[in-house]
C-alpha cells in the first residue's frame, strides 16, 4: 500500500507544559511538517504547545489550518495569523471537521482535551469508521503510564489486542515520519 499523506492533525496541550522539552518537540513537528510540506491541521488557537506547533510550522512557511469553535474565539485565544481558520459553532462540529480534514492524527503531550480528541479517532477506528494512522509520541516517556494502562486493560480482558494495536507508539517527531513510511505512506 502507499497513500500520500497531505494533512495531518496534531492534538496537544493547550497549556505550555513544565518542561521546555514538549514545546520543543511541538516546535519541531510544525517545522517538519512544514520542510514536508505536508499541511497542519489543529485547534486553532495560539496558547501553549498548540500555539507552538502552529507558530514554528508558519515560521517554516508550512501551510497551517486552525478549526475552533465560537466560544473559544470569544475567550480571545484563536490564532488570528494562521493560513485558514474556521470557527464552527460547537466543540463536536471542530472535532468531525478536523479529523474529515486530516489524512492522519498526531498527538503530543496534553490533557483532557487531547485525550479526548485522541481515544474519539482511536474508538471511531475501532469500528471501522476511518482506517487513518494515529501516533501516539511519546515525548520523554510522557505517555508512559497511559501506554502501561492500555495494556492493563488489555490483560483484564475489556479492551482487544487488535484494538489495542492501532495506536502507533514513537519517541521523537522523526521517529514518527520514519514509522509511517515503514507502513507505506508517503509524508511529503
Ligand atoms: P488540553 O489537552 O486539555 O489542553 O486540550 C487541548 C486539545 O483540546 C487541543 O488539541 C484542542 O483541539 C482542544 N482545546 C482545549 N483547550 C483549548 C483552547 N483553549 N483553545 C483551543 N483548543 C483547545
Amino acid at each position: 500500500m502507499s497513500s500520500a499523506l497531505t494533512s495531518i492533525a496534531v492534538y496537544c496541550a493547550s497549556a505550555e507544559g513544565a518542561s521546555p522539552v514538549y514545546r520543543q518537540a511541538a516546535q519541531e513537528l510544525g517545522q517538519t511538517l512544514a520542510a514536508r510540506n505536508v499541511g497542519l491541521i489543529y485547534g486553532g488557537a495560539k496558547v501553549g504547545l498548540m500555539g507552538a506547533v502552529a507558530e514554528a510550522c508558519l515560521e517554516a512557511g508550512g501551510h497551517v489550518v486552525g478549526v475552533i469553535p465560537e466560544v473559544l474565539v470569544d475567550l480571545e485565544v484563536a490564532h488570528e495569523g494562521i493560513s485558514e481558520l474556521h470557527v464552527v459553532d460547537t466543540m463536536h462540529t471542530r472535532k468531525a471537521l478536523m479529523s474529515e480534514k486530516a489524512d492522519a492524527f498526531f498527538i503530543l503531550p496534553g490533557g483532557y482535551g487531547t485525550l479526548e480528541e485522541m481515544f474519539e479517532v482511536l474508538a471511531w477506528q475501532t469500528l471501522r469508521l476511518h482506517n487513518k494512522p494515529i501516533v501516539l509520541l511519546n515525548i520523554n516517556g510522557f505517555y508512559d503510564d497511559l501506554v502501561r494502562f492500555l495494556d492493563h486493560a488489555v490483560a483484564h480482558g475489556v479492551l482487544k489486542p487488535k484494538s489495542r494495536s492501532i495506536l502507533l507508539q514513537v519517541e521523537t517527531v522523526a521517529q514518527a515520519f520514519v514509522q509511517l513510511q515503514q507502513m507505506g505512506y508517503t509524508c511529503g
